[in-house]
């Protein structure tokens, strides 16, 4: 069978913590067989790891801080060589800062890519600090709830019956507040940087999970 070569699809969700971007990434990954990529994720894995990169990373992303670019475009470019992601990817919390969105620029330029759609993720400030502050995951599976939002229906998690659960240290109020303050300052401003590449979408994000759900499948629809 003849390989049809297309240019993969890069597509960007850009959002404060809260407004669903690691939930709606892993469901277009599961729809779209797009690769999920999160630097939070990666981070994270490297945290727990002890690796030189997770240690440096440690500190700052306890106290809501941005871990520094060098770190982050390390794993990024690691984790962008593995032979998956040529099927296109959602990079879901990344970039983050001016530096981040122009070094993406350039690796893609490298390989005649460019980014094909960046969605801005648009949420109301304290809902996304009562949104972080009582969220969890499924220790086995990795599916989302929420103290409030979203409680396994029996107690177990309703996709694997999983019964241990987890919760991330930066998830509390406090620190929610830090990385929404480093999201205004540093994340916000990209936005006007792809509205003038001519690749933003805005998405209202406050809009229950099903509902921002189908508008993000409209929207990605014409690049997959
Ligand atoms: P997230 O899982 O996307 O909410 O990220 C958790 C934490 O990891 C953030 O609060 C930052 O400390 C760090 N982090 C994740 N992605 C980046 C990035 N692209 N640039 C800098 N720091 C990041």
């Amino acid at each position: 069978m003849t390989e049809v070569c297309t240019t993969p699809a890069v597509l960007i969700l850009l959002g404060p913590p809260g407004a669903g971007k690691g939930t709606q990434a892993r469901m277009l990954e599961e729809t779209l067989g797009l690769i999920q990529l999160s630097t939070g994720d990666l981070l994270r894995a490297a945290v727990a790891q002890g690796t030189p990169a997770g240690m440096a990373a440690k500190s700052v992303m306890e106290a809501g801080g941005l871990v520094s670019d060098d770190i982050v475009l390390q794993i990024l470019r690691d984790r962008m060589d593995q032979p998956d992601t040529r099927r296109g990817v959602i990079l879901d919390g990344f970039p983050r800062t001016a530096g981040q969105a122009a070094a993406l620029d350039h690796l893609l330029a490298d390989t005649g890519q460019g980014v094909s759609l960046a969605i801005s993720m648009e949420v109301d400030d304290e809902a996304m600090v009562a949104r972080v502050s009582g969220r969890h995951t499924c220790a086995e599976c990795g599916e989302g709830y929420h103290d409030t939002f979203k409680r396994p229906a029996n107690g177990a998690c309703d996709k694997c019956g999983g019964t241990e659960f987890k919760r991330r240290s930066d998830d509390n109020a406090d620190t929610a507040r830090q990385r929404l303050a480093a999201y205004h300052a540093q994340t916000a401003p990209l936005i006007a940087h792809y509205a003038q590449a001519g690749v933003l979408a805005r998405l209202d994000a406050m809009q229950d999970i099903a509902a921002v759900s189908r508008d993000l499948a409209r929207m990605v629809q014409p690049i997959v």
